[in-house]
């Protein structure tokens, strides 16, 4: 049976928005966006280039300072605008996500509406900007607090969840009053460009939101623009070490949201059932490629084996293969260069002493042309090999036994990463004894990913980065702090 064809006519037209101003392609090179379910080239685009990024800046600097200047409720409206409107099209947005990357088509709705809610919840904010007053020291004295939109701000995302991705930058940074250049990723940028021609009808201010899609150079000459005030990237620890590198010469604020290798313990006295599925949701959710995924399992030896083999029976009920059939669980990853890379580091760790429980084969006949593997999961991994510490971004698991609750707690900080950490158990006072003890930006006790929606922030200790997006907390991502002092003295 063969796959299904994207359909190639619901593709939005506009990789830049400047000002207001759809335009078809930039200044940049030729791309050719390549599909992910059979390898077949969807669309060519021309991206942006560093004067593309120029127009962007300008087009975004003349509208900072009406945008900044009007009243919250009117943000606050224009934003809820929006969120009718990406739900009112969320059919038309739906397709672009498995199109675009090839995330499974069943997924879309919820990112359609996850997108929504975002603006919402932040749109929310908006009209509830407040201050604060200071009690101060000395003479007599007025002090207070207010929270400053930075002006303008470089939004740059990955391809593994775009639309999600950007929309948990961009809502609060609009809320706190800031413009934005938003670049789309040139190897999956449709969701973006469909969300920035929904905001264009949704009625914003032209320059407010300005769209450039490309590549690394078109994020590098962003970060060095000395017209954007910060940088907000969410992308792997080596695109951050170039850009902090990068943003040293114009002394940038950056806020970072990077990898993970996130553990996910799992206690005798948990109920086993819901920790296998809950399991391999770490290998399952974004075709293994999300940042949060808990890929590195610890079980307590007791249960060792019996959930390493329901882990492998759920994994087999796994329907791997056409991203835009309704009964696919699991899609491809984005590329042949990907694929090979997952695969070779999946071999690596066999040749470390892991054993192989099931996955590590390439799909092949009907999946053949696509980048397909299926769930994979590695036991007896030795916390130290390379497999155990390095992100992976594909359906692997690896999995290594504990044998107190204090070894469990060691093994999952002994990471350099710090992004998520998943906890089950049944016992209360274990779950928030070792919750309180994980160091991960944010722990979910007996779940696997449900944590993930705009009222609560989100992001990494470690060199999983800082910085919280999500909650209140993204509200403040976005402004900088002015204190005035007022003396009451003649
Ligand atoms: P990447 O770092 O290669 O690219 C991310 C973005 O940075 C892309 O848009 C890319 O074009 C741009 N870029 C590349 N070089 C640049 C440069 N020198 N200057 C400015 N921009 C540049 O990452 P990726 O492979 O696209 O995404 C996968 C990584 O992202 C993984 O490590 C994953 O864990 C991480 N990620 C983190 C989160 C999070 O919220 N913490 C979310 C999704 C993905």
């Amino acid at each position: 049976m063969g796959f299904l064809n994207p359909d190639r006519s619901v593709l939005p037209r506009a990789a830049l928005v400047i000002g207001g101003a759809s335009e078809a392609g930039g200044s940049g090179e030729a791309f050719e966006h390549v599909y992910p379910g059979t390898a077949e080239v969807t669309t060519q685009l021309r991206l942006a280039n560093a004067d593309d990024v120029d127009r962007a800046v300008a087009a975004a600097r003349a509208a900072a300072p009406a945008w900044r200047a009007l009243a919250g409720d009117r943000r606050r409206d224009l934003m809820l605008r929006l969120a009718a409107l990406i739900e009112e099209k969320a059919a038309e947005m739906i397709p672009l996500l498995s199109i675009e990357n090839g995330s499974i088509v069943i997924a879309g709705p919820h990112m359609s509406a996850d997108a929504a809610q975002k603006f919402r919840y932040f749109g929310g904010w908006a009209d509830k900007i407040e201050g604060r007053t200071v009690a101060t020291w000395g003479g007599p004295a007025h002090d207070y607090v207010s929270y400053e939109p930075y002006g303008v701000v470089g939004l740059i995302v990955p391809w593994n969840g775009p639309l999600f991705a950007a929309t948990m930058c961009l809502a609060p940074a609009l809320a706190a009053g800031n413009c934005v250049v938003l670049k789309a990723p040139e190897n999956a940028p449709f969701s973006i460009m469909k969300l920035v021609e929904i905001i264009g009808l949704a009625g914003f201010p032209p320059g407010v939101v300005n769209l450039v899609t490309g590549g690394p150079d078109v994020g590098a000459a962003m970060v060095a623009h000395s017209g954007i005030d910060k940088i907000e990237f969410i992308g792997s620890g080596a695109t951050a070490r170039k850009i902090l590198a990068s943003a040293a010469d114009t002394l940038k604020p950056v806020g970072l949201e990077l990898g993970g290798k996130s553990a996910v313990i799992v206690f005798a006295d948990a109920n086993l059932q819901g920790a296998a599925r809950r399991g391999l949701a770490g290998a399952v959710s974004a075709n293994g490629q999300g940042c949060v995924n808990g890929t590195r399992l610890l079980v307590e030896r007791s249960i060792y084996e019996p959930y390493l083999q329901m882990l492998a029976a759920m994994a087999g009920h796994i329907k791997v293969g056409d991203p835009l059939a309704m009964d696919t669980i699991m899609g491809p990853v984005i590329s042949e260069a990907s694929l090979g890379r997952i695969q070779g580091m999946v071999g690596g760790g066999v040749a470390d002493g892991a054993r192989l429980v099931c996955g590590g084969e390439r799909l092949g006949g009907d999946h053949a042309a696509g980048f397909f593997l299926p769930v994979t999961v590695l036991a007896d991994v030795s916390p130290g090999s390379a497999i155990a510490r390095t992100e992976v971004f594909g359906p692997v698991l690896v999995v290594t036994p504990f044998d107190s609750e204090e070894e469990a707690v060691t093994l999952a900080n002994d990471s350099e990463y710090g992004l998520g950490a998943y906890i089950h158990t049944t016992n209360l006072a274990r779950a928030h004894r070792v919750a309180g003890q994980m160091m991960a930006g944010q722990v979910q006790v007996n779940g696997s990913g449900e944590a993930m929606t705009p009222c609560v922030p989100f992001g990494g200790m470690k060199r999983s980065g800082h910085g919280r997006l999500g909650g209140i907390e993204a509200l403040r991502e976005f402004q900088q702090v002015r204190n005035v002092w007022v003396n009451l003295q003649d």
